[in-house]
């Protein structure tokens, strides 16, 4: 994996803030990789890389594994895991083989990838929606439509929690770096045992948190494994390559993806 820098030219610290995603180091190496989504959802806080969503929050949204450069445009990154990340299908969809240029890479207009970009740097929270810091922000919002409806309405409920803006923007991930005094009373109770309880404050707290952070997160309807095609689905598969090669011509529409109406 590569090792981000801030500005100072250390190497950033994992998993204790700093609003990145920090992938776990010793994940082996599967040709399939479907066999990386538990590693994933642990990584990514059981969140879209994306749109912050958590599966909680989304409920009966499909979480899916998304190529960040896309397999259409580089197979050889198919089952690399740093190319991989774990996105809403909503997300995924609307990001489909979309792979940017390199001068316009150059020019910062690309996808945001949360383990090596900082979301405070690239996106800022207006009320319910989401406004753009940076061209890569910019992109990001507007190719995956990152103020649809569905996700504003989340942002109003996080809003309603009352934990902290940023909350809003950069989701669960930024209650790691919390301050205790702008947590919703509640939180702040519980926030408070944690820290008496812990005997080690730096290590076993921030553990802690993101143990609770990933816990809020998780859906217990999601499971680590994809669930291998069954029969029927096999069969539907067959019966439709059956039907297509009875009438030959062209089944699918130009660029393989159908086209969803959008809000
Ligand atoms: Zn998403």
């Amino acid at each position: 994996m590569s090792v981000s820098k801030d500005a100072s030219g250390d190497a950033v610290a994992p998993a204790t803030g700093h609003d990145l995603i920090v992938r776990t180091a010793d994940v082996p190496v599967y040709s399939d990789y479907s066999k990386y989504r538990r590693y994933l959802r642990h990584d990514f806080y059981y969140s879209c890389a994306y749109c912050t969503i958590t599966e909680a929050e989304a409920e009966a949204l499909r979480f899916t594994i998304d190529h960040y450069e896309p397999v259409s445009a580089m197979p050889e990154l198919r089952a690399v895991y740093t190319n991989l990340m774990y996105a809403c299908d909503e997300c995924n969809a609307r990001k489909g083989d979309l792979f940017p240029p390199p001068g316009a890479r150059q020019d910062g207009y690309r996808f945001f990838r949360p383990d090596m970009d900082r979301t405070s740097e690239h996106f800022s929270a207006q009320g319910s929606a989401v406004s753009h810091k940076s061209k890569t922000g910019f992109y990001t919002i507007t190719a995956l439509s990152l103020n649809r409806r569905a996700l504003r309405r989340i942002r109003e409920l996080r809003l309603r929690l009352k934990l902290c803006d940023e909350y809003v923007s950069e989701g669960i991930r930024a209650l790691r770096d919390i301050k205790i005094d702008q947590l919703h009373p509640e939180l702040r109770a519980k926030a408070s045992r944690w820290i008496k309880e812990a005997s080690d404050l730096n290590e076993r707290l921030i553990d802690e948190i993101n143990e609770v952070l990933r816990a809020a997160a998780r859906s217990s309807l999601i499971v680590d494994e994809e669930p291998a095609d069954t029969d029927d689905d096999t069969l539907r598969r067959d019966d439709l390559k059956r039907v297509e090669g009875l009438y030959p011509g062209q089944w699918r529409g130009r660029g393989h993806r159908k086209k969803k109406k959008r809000n």
